[in-house]
């Protein structure tokens, strides 16, 4: 070990920072986050330290440091551009056994500075002992994405209830009780923003002395449009914990990739006149998952509130009293139009986007249509592929010119993404022509003429991308 790592109680106790640039800033920062009383010395302040210093918030010397400067500090940074004082006020720190830091030289440091997770009271110190500050920094981004935000209250809420603990479980194994509520029940529903429920779940505990049992559990989690890159940190957490995962044909198989290995995967994809698992057989399912006591993974393609059943696999759950939490995901408008350079909105084109199904039934779709039919707003067809002709003529019908701007996106943000563009009249052959297949969106407004401008994302096409071959 080359450095001893330890955290430090510099509440209201004097920093001296000098140099007045924007590391200094960096610095300055963290000392005011953990409550210490900051001086600055330096001949000039960047913007941010001249506000802080306004505000009073830091006590500020415009002059060069001077030796007398370190007197009575617990603390100090040398943050300046000038190798010849960093030095000297390291080795003035050193003979008076004062910690010092000089930014970008471990040699001169006392003390080094670790790239920081913060979920106070939590904190994650991570150091490469100076080696390399930017591996540092990507260890940590990775971390980032792995602790839950919510772990500070966890943290904070086992602190509170902690004398308790210890009084009602005295002569007992406090260490176990613990370890189960952390990794159990009360522990989920505050990392669920169910806050009073874990609370409630503790008091319980604690006043039984014995940690609520391992329930069974819905995660219904939207998976994104295709790029395992969209999805959302609570997605890819839930589905590293999931005993069994209910996928649909939408979900891409590298974001299936991403699921615990050894969960159980049940397929209840559903392909136009082809439903492999009625909606009803599914909602059961996840009943009766969740009551053997597992973890469920329900995995929907996008959000699972935007045409997505979600709604009504959640009031069956609800009805059954199963535990369930929902996790949005970037649905396939969003997903679709971000990658293929189509904003939805755009001050010079449109006020409004509307979302719609274009699911045809019996050979129609059932659509306020005068209500589409507006030239300032943007409309985007989920399902729309099979009603393309449709769609097309009613909206020409309903007053929108045929010269109506008009993409196609396909398999959007995956690898095999294609964007097809034209307007109302030239859709429906391009379908056929370019033999376009589901899924795909598609998008009807002016601002679809933004695509050539903006495109800017290129896919290599390989088959790795590709959705399941269940499809
Ligand atoms: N809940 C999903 C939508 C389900 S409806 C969401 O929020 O995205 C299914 C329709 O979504 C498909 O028929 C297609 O129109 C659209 N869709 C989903 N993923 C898509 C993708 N990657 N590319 C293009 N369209 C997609």
């Amino acid at each position: 070990m080359n450095f001893l790592p330890i955290f430090m109680n510099i509440k209201a106790q004097p920093c001296l920072v000098v140099g007045g640039g924007e590391v200094a800033a960096r610095k300055v920062f963290l000392l005011l986050r953990a409550g210490g009383k900051v001086a600055v010395v330096a001949p000039e302040l960047c913007g941010e330290l001249q506000r802080w210093a306004d505000a009073g918030d830091i006590q500020y010397e415009q002059r060069p440091f001077k030796a007398d400067d370190i007197d009575g500090k617990q603390i100090v940074i040398a943050a300046t551009d000038d190798e010849a004082v960093n030095s000297e006020v390291s080795s003035l720190c050193k003979v008076r056994g004062i910690p010092v830091n000089v930014v970008d030289n471990p040699k001169l440091c006392g003390f080094i500075m670790p790239s920081i997770i913060d979920r106070t009271p939590v904190q994650i110190a991570i150091s490469t002992g100076g080696a390399s500050p930017v591996l540092a920094r990507l260890l940590r981004a990775k971390l980032e994405t792995l602790i839950p935000a919510a772990y500070g209250r966890l943290a904070a809420l086992v602190d509170e209830f902690r004398g308790k603990v210890k009084e009602k479980l005295a002569g007992q194994d406090i260490r176990v009780f613990w370890e189960q509520i952390l990794q159990g029940p009360v522990a989920e529903m505050l990392i669920a923003g169910q806050d009073k429920k874990a609370r409630a779940a503790l008091e319980e505990a604690v006043e039984k002395a014995e940690p609520p049992a391992q329930r069974g559990e819905v995660y219904l989690v939207g998976a994104g449009p295709g790029d395992p890159d969209l999805l959302t940190f609570r997605a890819l957490r839930l589905m590293q914990q999931a005993d069994v995962v209910v996928y649909d044909r939408l979900v891409s198989a590298p974001v299936l990739d991403l699921v615990r290995r050894d969960a159980e995967f049940i397929y209840a994809g559903k392909e136009k006149d082809k439903h492999t698992i009625p909606q009803e057989n599914i909602n059961a399912l996840l009943v009766r998952l969740a009551k053997e006591g597992k973890k469920v993974l329900r995995l929907k393609g996008g959000d699972p509130f935007i045409f997505g059943r979600g709604g009504e696999e959640i009031e069956t759950l609800m009805e059954e009293g199963v535990s369930f939490q929902v996790v949005p995901g970037i649905t396939a408008a969003a997903g679709c139009a971000s990658y293929a350079g189509i904003p939805l909105t755009h001050r010079d084109y449109v006020q409004s986007c509307m979302f719609v199904t274009g699911h045809l039934k019996d050979g129609t779709i059932n659509l306020n249509w005068k209500a589409l039919a507006h030239p300032g707003q943007t409309i985007v067809f989920y399902m729309g592929l099979h009603g393309v002709d449709e769609i097309c003529k009613q909206l020409i019908a309903h007053g929108l010119s045929a010269d109506t701007h008009a993409a196609l996106v396909e398999q959007g943000t995956t690898q095999n993404q294609k964007v097809h563009v034209g307007n109302l009249k030239t859709l429906p052959d391009l379908v056929h022509q370019r033999d376009v297949k589901p899924p795909t969106l598609i998008i009807v407004g002016e601002v679809v003429q933004l695509h050539n401008k903006l495109a800017w994302f290129d896919p290599a096409g390989e088959d790795s991308a590709k959705f399941p071959a269940a499809q």
